[in-house]
């Protein structure tokens, strides 16, 4: 597989949104959402990453939110599913929704709108990897990590049909790996 950015490389990335994220929460009570799956390593990172920062959120919660689209393989299918829905208030809180990818960006929309109706002081997003043709979307993320080609990414907690999130680097997957089974 064709590695596009390495572990470092995604580390460094990490590195820099907790920084931009730790300097606009400072002293401010912080959620971090995560959109599972393929947002976990992302939050255990970005969560270890700020506890490292000085003068950061007064206080670090981690909450998750597992969406899914439809379909099933490589492509989306404009549909986006809840599974499994937070627990945390999110009431007064300062919530940052975090996912892998931002695409064409039917995901943090969908977050964003579950979210907001349960009054959070503030809610912002947040992606590691951030596709560089959304497909015409209008919707822009707070903070985001990595720009991505066209090609279907795996690795860093992207899957593909379950395989692959496990991987410590991005990378492409190859032709003849899709549609294969097992
Ligand atoms: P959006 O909702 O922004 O259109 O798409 C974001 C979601 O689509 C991500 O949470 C991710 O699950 C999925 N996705 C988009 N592009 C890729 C990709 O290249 N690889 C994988 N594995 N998932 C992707
Ligand atoms: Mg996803």
């Amino acid at each position: 597989m064709k590695v596009l950015y390495d572990a470092q490389e995604i580390a460094r990335a990490v590195w820099r949104l907790a920084f931009t994220i730790a300097a606009d929460h400072r002293r401010k009570p912080l959620v971090l959402l995560g959109v599972l799956k393929g947002a976990l390593p992302a939050v255990v990172d970005l969560a270890r990453d700020l506890s490292a920062i000085p003068d950061g959120p007064s206080k670090i919660e981690v909450e998750y939110i597992c969406l899914a689209s439809y379909g099933r393989s490589t492509q989306s299918s404009g549909e986006v599913r809840l599974l499994l829905d937070t627990r945390l208030p999110m009431a007064g809180k300062y919530v940052v929704a975090i996912d892998d990818i931002a695409d064409g960006g039917l995901t943090m929309q969908r977050v964003r709108a579950l979210i907001q109706e349960r009054g959070p002081a503030r809610l912002r997003t947040c992606a590691v990897f951030e596709r560089t043709d959304r497909r015409g979307s209008d919707f822009s993320l707070d903070y985001v990590g990595l720009p991505v080609p066209g090609t279907f990414v795996v690795g860093y907690g992207l899957d593909y049909r379950e395989k692959y999130r496990n991987l410590p680097y991005l990378a492409e997957l190859p032709p003849e790996l899709l549609s294969q089974e097992g």
